[in-house]
């Protein structure tokens, strides 16, 4: 039996343990820091795809890995017995003007084409919609049926549950065994930057918000660059700023009370609606803003997984299937556009 190393236990190092620990691996995972106490430990969870166009290999991985997730989750909870919250919902976004509603028609086309019948992104009328509809200035909303939710921190808790079943233990401290990943985030890009002397990849910082509010089976909206998610326990999240300088990582501020407005503005629904948590976390974004997997340019013989940055949670899945092909099979499916060395 192979053993194997995760360091890290963020959506990336879990997924990789849980993939791995499948294939009959013997696998231990390192945080100092807990599971999830990185930026995986925060609420959004919009697992959203790429618009259906110039198609290359970031939005192909991204579509198979939108597509594995439901099985993937199905899995995890049916294992360990805490949900996730996944759910394939889809989305409705409106359309601000007639540029972007004859975009938007084009990409019906597209879509049937890249999306192999697997999904669908059609044009809809508001009215169509239904209640739930944000305003739209032209009328009209994109509704896809590929965008899934999720609950990032209840994701996390449900992989570790699944893992301590298989046997797989989060532990602060470790030696290495075998082979070796370190899934580390923004700790472990700015080891490279260190390294290096120059950056590979940095963190961007990003606050969301916790509501009280039961959306029940509704689609997530995306309005006005505001993701709106409602989660399956009650909850319902909005998100996210997005700040290159920061000072606190941890910290909200009126940045987010302008999040939560231009929420409310596209759906006043929410007004009144009970605060439970506002949130900050950093995202590890490396310098090519493609995930970074592969061998360690660090750490010889030793791998890396990280740069998830806006879009982890969607990647997981196929990111962990890809990480257990190379690590334990040596069978390398990894697209050129993720290697380290992009970013290097
Ligand atoms: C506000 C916000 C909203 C977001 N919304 C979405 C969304 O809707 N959909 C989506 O897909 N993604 C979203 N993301 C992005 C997503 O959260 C990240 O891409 C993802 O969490 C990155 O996961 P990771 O495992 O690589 O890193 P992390 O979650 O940061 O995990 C890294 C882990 O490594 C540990 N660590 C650090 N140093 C060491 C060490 N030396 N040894 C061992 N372990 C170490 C840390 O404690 C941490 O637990 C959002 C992010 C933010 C901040």
């Amino acid at each position: 039996m192979v053993d194997v190393t995760v360091r890290g236990a963020g959506i990336f190092g879990l997924s990789i343990a849980w993939a791995c620990a499948r294939r009959g691996a013997k696998v231990q995972v390192v945080d100092p820091f807990g599971p999830g106490s990185g930026s995986s430990g925060g609420l959004v969870g919009a697992l959203a795809p790429h618009v259906p166009e110039n198609w290359n290999a970031k939005k192909a991985f991204q579509f198979d890995s939108l597509i594995m997730a439901e099985p993937f989750w199905q899995q995890v909870e049916g294992t360990g017995g805490v949900s996730p919250g996944y759910g394939r919902l889809g989305r409705l976004q409106p359309i601000p003007d007639t540029r972007s509603l004859d975009l938007a028609r084009q990409r019906e086309g597209s879509a049937d084409q890249l999306w192999q019948g697997q999904a669908e992104w059609r044009v809809i009328s508001t009215s169509q919609a239904g209640s739930w509809c944000p305003p739209s200035p032209t009328g009209f909303v994109i509704r896809d049926t590929l965008t899934a939710r999720m609950h990032p921190r209840r994701a996390c808790a449900a992989l570790v549950a699944a893992l301590e079943v298989m046997g797989v233990h989060v532990v602060a401290n470790a030696d290495d065994r075998g082979q070796v990943v370190h899934a580390t985030g923004l700790a472990g890009l700015l080891e490279l930057n260190d390294a290096y002397g120059k950056t590979v990849g940095n963190g961007v910082k990003g606050q969301a918000a916790l509501l009280r509010f039961d959306a029940g089976e509704m689609p997530q909206l995306f309005a006005d660059a505001v993701h709106i998610v409602p989660h399956a326990d009650g909850t319902l999240a909005i998100g996210s700023t997005s700040e290159r300088d920061y000072d606190d990582p941890t910290s909200t501020d009126s940045a987010l009370n302008d999040v939560i407005d231009r929420a409310t503005r596209a759906l006043p629904l929410l007004h009144g609606a009970e605060m439970i948590e506002r949130w900050a976390g950093v995202r590890p974004r490396s310098k090519s803003r493609a995930p970074m997997l592969g061998l360690h340019p660090l750490h010889q013989g030793q791998f890396i997984a990280n740069g998830g940055f806006k879009i982890g949670f969607g990647m997981a899945p196929k990111v962990a299937e890809v990480m257990a092909d190379l690590m334990l099979e040596d069978r390398d499916s990894i697209p050129d556009d993720f290697r380290p060395e992009v970013s290097l």
